[in-house]
């Protein structure tokens, strides 16, 4: 989106004709008014894209909602998306056609401004940012600001979408969210996290291995568990229990499924399972810890 926005591409990028210009955000590079090729290239495919999230919202909000229907439309949806973050992944790579490194960090650039943009108007108008990644932002309701001074999350975006480049929208509610921490520091992992939508049964869940297809059941199952307690009782101790449950049985040999469907044991079992105990030590428990409690939270996303 950015890219198609800012009409980035590499043949525009640092050009000769305007190298007095200083456009892009902290790096100083300029752009020419040329049209880059890749508008031409981007264009199409974020139209047609938008159409479909268009039929998505109006599927959702009918009376006659099909699931099948839906399902197919997020499908397309997603397709196109990742030809569009596989773009974006080319222009940082000199050896592809239109790759570029100066293109992608300017997009780079642009893109921390808005997040920046939008942190600031977000926390104006009474909310505080929880996490915010490239094309996400997640918000709470600030505290030291009294409900009749906070601004409705519906218009907010649509606001702060007219000051920059981007679509914005009010994507959900959550009843609460996590984001697991990195493995060296208490910071955010950039895409690891998991949430109950207010509303919806299933939980959203984004990089944990309960969602990769290299898990074998069981893990998986404990970590679906884990969810649910977590859900029902907001307790990490409850959560802590049902992990401590799950250590006994593997050590004390009780669970078969330790495979994934591909017959691989996953780095998990790895780590905790008696047979690899020996060589990988048994870390599972003070990782899975949580280390901080869940808030509730709200996703505000653009798209690039
Ligand atoms: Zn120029």
């Amino acid at each position: 989106m950015l890219a198609r926005s800012g009409g980035l591409a590499e043949d525009v990028i640092r050009c000769d004709c305007h190298s007095d210009r200083n456009v892009v955000p902290g790096l100083g590079y300029s752009i020419c008014d040329d049209r880059g090729y890749l508008v031409d290239v981007l264009q199409p495919i974020i139209d047609a894209r938008g159409e479909i999230k268009t039929a998505i919202r109006r599927e959702k909000e009918g009376d006659n909602r099909e699931e099948d229907r839906l399902a197919e439309l997020e499908g397309r949806s997603g397709a196109l998306k990742w030809i569009l973050v596989a773009c974006f992944g080319y222009q940082g790579f000199s050896n592809a056609k239109f790759g570029r490194i100066e293109c992608h960090e300017a997009i780079n650039a642009f893109a921390r401004e808005i997040l920046l943009k939008a942190k600031q108007r977000l926390e104006a108008g009474g909310w505080r940012v929880v996490h915010g990644i490239v094309d996400s932002i997640w918000v709470t309701p600030d505290p030291d600001i009294d409900d009749d001074a906070r601004e409705n999350l519906e218009a907010l975006p649509t606001e702060i979408a007219e000051r920059v480049p981007v679509r914005l929208e009010h994507e959900a509610h959550y009843d609460w969210v996590a984001f697991v921490p990195q493995r060296e520091s208490a910071a955010g992992a950039l895409t690891k996290h998991f949430g109950k939508v207010a509303g919806e049964d299933e939980f959203k869940i984004r990089g944990i291995e309960a969602r990769q297809r290299s898990t074998p059941p069981f893990i998986e199952n404990v970590q679906r568990d884990c969810l649910d307690r977590l859900d029902s009782t907001r307790s990490p101790d409850a959560v802590l229990d049902r992990l401590q449950e799950a250590t006994n049985r593997l050590h004390a040999g009780q669970c078969r499924s330790m495979h994934s469907s591909s017959g691989i044991a996953c780095q998990a079992t790895r780590r905790i399972h008696p047979e690899y105990a020996e060589r990988g030590g048994i870390k599972a428990r003070s990782r899975a810890r949580p280390r901080r409690p869940p808030r509730t939270g709200y996703r505000v996303r653009g798209c690039r």
